[in-house]
């Protein structure tokens, strides 16, 4: 092909492209709506901002002068609770209506001021290991101090006897001798921290009189957490004891002995047993008029009349002349430091009362509260749930707690066969037809009238204890 007819087709060729390309260009459609300035600009404004870091030269710190420190102390203020004051314990009725209007729970004011104390334990009293044996007496103790001394059985396995501590604060001034025994039941520890509270917080340089602290009574049983001896006995059943006796009674006997017959009050610290726990109270023979006196002196406790179990120590010592109570706080292998602390606030209470140790207050001694009791039972086998708290003031026909059958889902309500207070209660756990789950306190003045309160064991195991089988195991509180 030559030159021209090659040029000629070329332009064809753009002609024809230059055709179907002005025809594409008037098919393509027009856009017409085209943002305005305005707009752009606002979508540039609405953008996100995108910011690239930019490396910068950091320069080195310059050493600054350190900043002096004052050492510092702080307070902390615990709010106190607003309370009424009430001029005497209103009926159960009368309260609840005041707890409505309240909206918040109400407290009579005899019972309110021992918990409501301000704290006293501000001194720390330092012991010296003197670990003279009590056999050899106390009157080598020097005057104003806390002495450990020891407590041998003369009873073991081995051949020696197993020393036990024995705390005793010599006041400076001649005068009466309180004794406290913790863990009689080797698995009851609220006991042994209320005698470790009340020894080390008395300052004896203070003290008229004498106080003999046996934190752990029964060490064999606190050694292997156990209410029992090692032979399964329960010492507390073997009181005064018997030199020529079991094992048990041996033990007992040499207790007896050696410190009980040294003190002139016993308060004898126990818990609720196995799987029940009870509000701070005493048990006490209130027809032995030393006794009743005694019981005065605790201030705002709840107290519950019971003569005591043959062998145990509380009812050993009245016996033999020693006014005696029992403390009960809490439940076994738990230490309570709510109940603890009101046990304590309650002996420096009585040690004010003995004219021991003048107690600190300006909320002056409440009086104590006396109370018949009774049990209310679980009719059905189930899973026990409390749904009220120890100490609650009920209604006769007040829920109390339920009872679950597990395999039918079948509830029973137990419901308050009176009115009263929650002293004692069982924790919740599966119970069999029949068990004795809450101990109601029913108040009373007249001390003619007071029943006789038994405890879970009396109920429980009334069948053993009637057979004589004192040693084996039951539910007693003390
Ligand atoms: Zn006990």
């Amino acid at each position: 092909m030559d030159t021209w007819a090659r040029t000629l087709s070329v332009a064809i060729l753009s002609l024809v492209i230059g055709f179907i390309m002005s025809k594409l260009a008037v098919e393509k459609p027009v856009d017409t709506a085209a943002p305005a300035y305005s707009d752009l600009v606002t979508e540039i404004a609405e953008a996100p901002l995108i910011v690239a870091p930019v490396p910068v030269e950091v320069p080195p710190p310059e050493p600054q002068p350190l900043p002096v420190v004052f050492p510092s102390v702080s307070y902390r203020y615990e709010p106190v609770p607003v309370v009424a004051m009430l001029p005497v314990t209103p009926e159960p009725d009368a309260m609840t209506e005041l707890e409505k209007q309240a909206d918040r729970e109400v407290v009579s004011a005899a019972e309110l001021p021992v918990e409501e104390w301000p704290p006293e334990r501000e001194y720390v009293a330092t012991l010296r290991e003197a670990d003279t044996d009590v056999e050899d007496g106390f009157d080598s103790l020097e005057p104003g101090t806390l002495t450990r001394m020891t407590w041998r059985a003369g009873e073991s396995l081995y051949g020696s006897s197993i020393p036990t501590p024995i705390l005793v604060a010599e006041g400076v001034a001649p005068g009466r001798t309180l004794c406290l025994t913790g863990a009689v039941h080797g698995d009851e520890l609220n006991g042994i921290e209320i005698v470790r509270r009340v020894m080390y917080s008395l300052d004896p340089e203070k003290l008229t009189g004498r106080v003999i602290g046996v934190p752990i009574v029964n060490l064999q049983g606190f050694e292997r957490h156990s209410r029992y001896l090692p032979d399964r006995r329960d010492l507390n059943r073997f009181f005064p004891g018997n030199p020529r006796g079991s094992s048990a009674s041996r033990i007992a006997f040499s207790f007896f002995e050696k410190v009980v017959r040294r003190c002139d009050a016993l308060v004898d610290l126990h818990t609720g047993s196995f799987h029940r726990t009870n509000l701070p109270q005493l048990r006490a023979n209130l027809l032995d008029e030393n006794v009743l006196t005694l019981t005065e002196g605790f201030g705002g406790l709840v107290i519950l009349h019971s003569t005591g179990g043959v062998g145990t120590l509380r009812a050993s010592a009245v016996r033999a002349g020693i006014p005696a109570v029992t403390l009960e706080a809490g439940e076994p292998l738990r230490v309570d430091d709510r109940a603890v602390d009101h046990s304590v606030k309650a002996l420096y209470s009585l040690l004010d009362d003995m004219e021991m140790y003048q107690r600190r207050s300006f909320w002056g001694t409440p009086e104590p509260t006396y109370y018949g009791s009774l049990w209310v039972r679980a009719d059905k086998g189930g899973m026990l749930l409390g749904e009220v708290k120890l100490g609650k003031r009920v209604k006769e026909g007040d829920v109390l707690g339920t009872v679950t059958d597990p395999i039918t889902n079948v509830k029973q309500e137990i419901r308050a066969s009176h009115s009263g207070r929650v002293i004692g209660m069982a924790l919740n756990q599966f119970v069999m037809p029949g068990y004795a789950a809450f101990h109601l306190g029913v108040e009373t003045s007249d001390m003619g009238t007071l029943p006789e309160s038994q405890s879970a064991e009396d109920i429980d195991h009334s069948v053993a204890l009637a057979d004589g089988v004192m040693d084996e195991r039951d539910d007693s509180d003390e």
